[in-house]
């Protein structure tokens, strides 16, 4: 079988890279994909404007795609699956209607307010001055101040003071276009933050060991927030009991959606956030960890059967993923620098390199993004993991490199592990 894969990140070349693996598939094409892709065999680049749902699908006819991938939520936020259902072309990934879950922060809010989906308390606005308003008569622990619409991970402003949530409105509704057009205010959670991920098919819910991400760029989680700087599974944090609590109480209710983003409170888990495809840079620690063959498990989803198809996760190892960033990211940064080193780090037993901002420039290897790569080690230790994560993420050299050195180290400190 042919699969698409939609998406151009490390959680696209993990996706390729577990899909290729299959006895059943004979090729992944990856639109568009980057270096990392472009070097696996088996793996084909294709170029393709996914705004353009004709373009796609006659794409899957004339190369005769089984089974389309979508990585990013933007496409499936436009309709993308929509479209490919009705044209009669199998998609992991759900509806427009559905991806809502994650398109719209105030649709899942309201969604979890009626199901009664715990999570933290909010009130949404339209008008600036009311939201404001509202922030100086609620007198929270904290403020987090949220466009509803999608913002790549930055329309989110976290704070302790009242004031500094005051002036966040401003920056909210004004640097975010229609997505800040509406907002959300919502009480400041403690406790641990978690990544559960499941499959479904709409019926079967099959839940995923807990990840934890890293989304500071600093070590300490200290600075801005960053699309993910590190991951680490299955993550301790959570206990069995928790994990079952959550698949009951947010998942079971939630079954169109694939991945919920929890904060374990002492009040129990709590929902942050919904996201309806699978996350980055969790995916590069959960499928390293995929016992099963992860294209059965995709047209279990896709075609209804879930419950028929093995899902196993590896239970003896763990699995650390250390993202190398340009400098500057998350603001602005150069692209177009040399990257070396990663040939040796390649060969090694239990090191899986996961492509994202790269791209060949003739014979060269270069940057082209911010999050350029990740390092993703499996060992049974989940402190030999961490080590050797740092250790060989630190072989690898392109001008301005910058990664953290303290991924789990909460786990690590925690259950001495
Ligand atoms: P991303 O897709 O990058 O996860 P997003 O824009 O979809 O981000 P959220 O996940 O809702 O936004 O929020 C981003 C981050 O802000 C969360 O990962 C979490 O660290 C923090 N955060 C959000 N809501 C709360 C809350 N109620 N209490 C404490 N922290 C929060």
């Amino acid at each position: 079988s042919v699969v698409l894969v939609l998406g151009s990140g490390g959680r696209e070349h993990a996706l390729a890279v577990a899909l290729a693996a299959s006895p059943a598939v004979s090729s992944v094409l990856v639109a568009p994909g980057n270096a990392g892709t472009h070097i696996t065999p088996n793996v084909t680049n294709i170029s393709l404007n996914f705004k353009d749902h004709q373009a796609v699908i006659e794409a899957c006819r004339q190369k005769n795609v089984s089974v389309v991938v979508v990585g990013p939520e933007d496409p499936l936020a436009d309709g993308l699956a929509n479209s490919l259902t009705t044209a009669g072309i199998k998609v992991f990934g759900p509806t427009k209607e559905a991806a809502q879950i994650e398109s719209s922060k105030a649709w899942a809010k309201d969604f979890m307010v009626r199901h009664e989906v715990p999570t933290a308390a909010y009130r949404t606005f339209t008008d600036a001055q009311k939201a404001k308003d509202f922030i100086k008569t609620e007198t929270w622990a904290g403020y987090v101040v949220k466009a509803s619409g999608l913002a790549a991970g930055k329309g989110v402003v976290v704070t302790d003071s009242c004031i500094a949530a005051i002036e966040a409105v401003d920056t909210v509704c004004k640097n975010f276009g229609a997505a800040g057009e509406t907002i959300i205010i919502e009480e400041l959670l403690g406790g641990e933050e978690i990544s559960v991920l499941c499959f479904t098919d709409g019926n079967t819910v099959t839940v995923m060991p807990p990840a934890q991400d890293h989304k500071r760029l600093q070590e300490g989680d200290q600075g801005p927030n960053t699309g993910g700087m590190g991951a680490y599974c299955p993550c301790p944090l959570v206990s069995q009991q928790e994990l079952q609590t959550i698949k009951e109480t947010i998942l079971v209710k939630t079954v169109r959606v694939l991945y919920a983003g929890l904060m374990i409170t002492s009040s129990g888990p709590k929902v942050l956030e919904f996201n309806c495809r699978f996350g980055d840079p969790e995916t590069q620690v959960l499928l390293p960890l995929l016992l099963s063959d992860f294209y059965d498990i995709i047209l279990g989803c896709v075609e209804g059967r879930l419950s028929e198809v093995p899902v196993k996760f590896d239970e003896k190892n763990t699995c650390v993923a250390v993202c190398l960033v340009s400098g500057g990211y998350p603001g602005s940064y150069p692209k177009g620098k040399p990257i070396t080193g990663l040939s040796d780090v390649c060969e090694e037993a239990g090191v899986q390199v996961y492509h994202a901002g790269t791209k060949l420039d003739g014979k060269r290897l270069v940057t082209s993004g911010g999050r350029v790569l990740a390092v993703a080690v499996t060992d049974p230790s989940l402190v030999t993991a961490v080590a050797k994560a740092t250790m060989t993420a630190s072989r690898v050299m392109f001008d301005g490199v910058f990664f953290r050195r303290d991924i789990a180290a909460k786990a690590i400190a925690r259950y001495a592990v």
